[in-house]
């Protein structure tokens, strides 16, 4: 395919996370460089004005409270690499503040685990927390929260960070800002005939030949976490593309359809990747048995399962677990996350949403699994 013919896939794209990274937010660890954060984020704010919805990942905590604290080197022990990184992100969180109130664009500091989003009640909470955010037109700013990971829960690189934020917003599209213009046939520092792959199915297995292991000395990431990261997108349906965050009006450019960098496109639909994830990969802890008329709406029109459909709650589950909608027939027709504890879904099934704030106390979500979280099983 020709450059000319490469139409961005970012154009299409309404819901887009944009990671960058450590030398990058640093300028190779010589500090924040905020002008580089001022063009981003000035990029960002116009997104917003077409109607794109943008969740920004920055890295750079560590290489921000490395440079206050005067340290050269990159430290070893993990507790110095963490008040590093608590140093640091007061620095991040700074420069976006300021960066984004000069666009009157409010944003938001997110730091999150690997736990945060392996466990389901979390990750619930992680993903109505973001998607609160971006319909109240607030970027979420997030970082891996460095300073509380050991090795059992940390994602461990910026670039697994933002495919695994894509996957829980089920963005459309994961831009890969870095220093370097994309992924290369080979490394190009070694090999002069080396060429910038611009167009690839993120699944192509020939990549991560060519992507090899070597990261920066500023940041995590390599190109290898990069297209693995591609990968993990494109599970939830998201396109990846990885640019140079150098590159003028990168941002906008690719919104309208330039085609910058590498891009890898995402295979399968985007439904599909997620439901396989929860049909294949969590245990049932309990389930429900819902009316005819919650049953014919799963089955036709892909509607959300209200409280008031559902006649009776089986097993001990928690908010965020895995639940079976059973039919009044017990046939299981659909699979989901569970909004509700089972006690809780005892009390408010055959209710109307407008009484499960006074039978409660509190109200969750309005749906017991809301259709995002649902897989049809059965016809
Ligand atoms: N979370 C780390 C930081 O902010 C960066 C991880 C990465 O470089 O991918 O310093």
């Amino acid at each position: 395919m020709s450059a000319e013919a490469l139409h961005s896939l970012v154009a299409a794209a309404h819901r887009v996370v944009v990671k960058v990274g450590s030398s990058l937010v640093t300028d190779e660890g010589r500090g924040i460089d905020h002008a580089a954060v001022a063009r981003w984020v000035g990029q960002i704010s116009a997104l917003h004005g077409l109607g794109k919805e943008v969740i920004l990942v920055s890295s750079g905590a560590i290489a921000e409270g490395m440079k206050r604290l005067g340290w050269v080197q990159r430290p070893r022990e993990i507790p110095e690499l963490q008040a590093a990184a608590a140093v640091g992100q007061m620095g991040l969180a700074q420069a976006y503040e300021s960066a984004f109130s000069a666009h009157a664009r409010p944003c938001a500091q997110i730091l999150l685990t690997h736990a945060d989003l392996a466990h389901r009640r979390r990750y619930l909470n992680a993903r109505s927390t973001l998607l609160t955010l971006l319909a109240h037109g607030v970027v979420p700013v997030i970082n891996e929260n460095d300073t509380v990971v050991t090795d059992e829960i940390k994602v461990g690189d910026n670039d697994t960070l933002g495919a695994l934020v894509t996957n829980l917003v089920e963005a459309d599209a994961l831009i890969i800002l870095t220093d370097q213009h994309g992924l290369y046939s080979a490394d190009p520092r070694r090999d002069a005939l080396a060429t910038l792959i611009r167009d690839a199915a993120a699944d192509d297995p020939a990549l991560v030949g060519m992507a090899g292991g070597a990261g920066s000395s500023i940041g995590k990431g390599g190109m290898l976490t990069k297209v693995l990261a591609a990968r993990r997108a494109a599970r939830s349906g998201a396109h990846t593309v990885i640019a140079s965050g150098r590159e003028p009006d990168v941002l906008l450019r690719l919104a309208a359809g330039e085609a910058i960098g590498t891009q890898l496109r995402a295979g399968a639909a985007k439904l599909a990747a997620r439901k396989q994830w929860m049909v294949d990969q969590l245990q049932l802890a309990g389930r429900v048995t819902v009316d005819a008329g919650a049953a014919r709406r799963l089955r036709d029109g892909g509607a959300s399962l209200l409280p008031v459909g559902v006649t009776e709650v089986g097993g001990e589950f928690e908010r965020g677990d895995v639940i079976a909608v059973l039919d009044a027939a017990g046939t299981e027709i659909a699979r989901g996350l569970s909004n509700y504890a089972a006690a809780e879904a005892r009390l408010i099934r055959r209710t109307p949403t407008t009484q499960i704030e006074t039978i409660l106390g509190f109200i969750e979500e309005p749906e017991l699994i809301h259709r995002d979280n649902m897989v049809l099983t059965r016809g």
